[in-house]
């Protein structure tokens, strides 16, 4: 047996031991497989098949414990809109419930922005029907169905059960709790749930589990963080349906994110789409290296093709140029920032260099979805103030709120983009001190030359 796999062994054991089993190895982007392969799917001899004991409740009713985890439906149906199938504990449950203008409709772009067809090579993908402008909302979708990312132990296992056999029976009756799940479904959306893509039809997943590993997305509002376990663990794993088509890419041109009022996964466009180009999402940290990004993306059965993929020595220095900007401040980064604020009598100090730097190498990897490239976006936006630049501090104001649209749906009024969040007074300032400094300079020329 390979060391790592003897590692695997060893965490597995401890963590059934728990009763927690991570299925996502610390990632917020997809949830990824956990263990391995299992040899065989079912239970071990001797072992009767579980009987489900999830109890399925009224989300709004006052029965269930907080640490419970429930079966139920939420949101709360309306006439207009199917819920989803969740797995929750109370405590999520009553979170979701609470949530002001909870059971608000999911919004639909008109007209629509999108078709599913066959993407040559990767099964189905999903396709621009239109011209998409960067921020503009693609698809809201309610999921099919929300599991925890986490699978624990339902029952007691003998003393003579090995870990694998362990591994084997919390998967089988995982499997036959999401049974029960998929008999409250909507035909036609247990249909379209089946019918979903799955890569682990060979590693002692049942078919249901599969289509979870393979489809799942985390987001960090489906998290109950009361469950004592971390943000990942304490996570929630979302199942839906066309969003399911989304196939990866390392440039991808979407970001996605769940909207608790309506109780929809959404996803929008971060730069502009062209009408025929295809619509895709990540499946990983699109910033690491290829190596990382390979090994992770072929749990998914995906071998990347994209323009990155294709020339990793040349992308590879781009993305850790942007993942440093992401992680931390360039070098001396806050005292030129200072410097740009104080030292109005020198604008021309103000250097956008670097940062120009940094947004190319962003735009250039398709890694406008990055935090770092907000921050590229925002610093600009500073910086041409502190020079006395109002229209490129609006320039980068604009480029801002787009990216907060597209990356949480949060609308920036026009009166912030126009004032450049404050920043066009401080520009205003800044010519004004200049228009001072020179003043006082061409008195002293006129002194000097007398
Ligand atoms: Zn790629």
């Amino acid at each position: 047996m390979p060391p790592d796999e003897r590692t695997l062994e060893n965490l597995l054991f401890n963590l059934l031991k728990s009763g927690a089993l991570n299925l996502d190895e610390g990632t917020k982007a997809v949830l990824r497989a956990p263990c391995g392969v299992v040899s065989d799917r079912g239970l071990p001899d001797g072992m009767e098949p579980h009987e489900p004991n999830c109890r399925h409740f009224d989300p709004a009713s006052p029965e269930y414990g907080d640490d419970e985890f429930i079966i139920t439906q939420l949101p709360p149906a309306t006439a207009a809109e199917a819920s989803t199938v969740c797995m929750v504990s109370g405590r999520m449950a009553r979170i979701i419930v609470n949530t002001p203008d909870i059971g608000t409709a999911v919004p639909r772009p008109t007209p629509s922005t999108y078709c599913i067809k066959e993407a040559p090579g990767k099964g189905l993908g999903m396709y621009a029907t239109r011209d998409i402008r960067a921020g503009e909302l693609i698809v809201a979708e309610r999921p099919l169905l929300i599991v925890p990312v986490s699978m624990y132990a339902r029952r007691p296992y003998p003393s003579t059960v090995t870990k694998e056999q362990g591994l084997q029976v919390m998967m089988a009756d995982t499997e036959r709790e999401y049974e029960v799940m998929l008999e409250k479904m909507a035909p036609a959306n247990r249909a379209a749930y089946m019918a979903l893509a799955n890569s682990h039809r060979f590693d002692g997943s049942g078919p249901i589990l599969g289509v979870i590993r393979t489809n799942g997305f985390g987001d960090e509002c489906m998290v109950d963080s009361g469950l004592g376990l971390s943000n990942e663990t304490g996570g929630f794993s979302i199942i839906c349906n066309d969003m399911s088509r989304m196939n990866h890419d390392c440039a991808h041109n979407t970001t996605r994110y769940f909207d608790m009022p309506s109780f929809s996964m959404q996803a929008r466009a971060i730069r502009d789409i062209k009408i025929g180009d295809e619509i895709t999402t990540n499946y990983c940290h699109t910033l690491e290296p290829f190596a990382t990004r390979h090994e992770i993306l072929a749990r998914y059965d995906v071998k990347c093709t994209c323009a990155l993929c294709t020339n990793p020595s040349e992308s590879d220095p781009l993305l850790a140029q942007c993942d440093i900007v992401h992680g931390r401040a360039p070098p001396n980064f806050e005292k030129r920032n200072r410097a740009w604020f104080t030292d109005f009598s020198v604008p021309n100090s103000t250097d956008v260099k670097p940062l120009l730097s940094d947004l190319v190498a962003h735009i250039k990897t398709g890694q406008e979805a990055s935090g770092g490239y907000a921050f590229t976006l925002f610093e600009l936006m500073k910086t041409y103030a502190a020079r006395g630049d109002i229209k490129n501090t609006r320039a980068y104001a604009r480029k801002y709120a787009v990216w907060q649209l597209a990356t949480n749906g949060k609308v920036i009024t026009d009166q912030q983009i126009e004032s450049a969040f404050g920043m066009t007074a401080v520009a205003e300032v800044v010519l004004r001190l200049r228009g001072k400094t020179k003043a006082k300079m061409a008195n002293r020329t006129v002194k000097a030359s007398k």
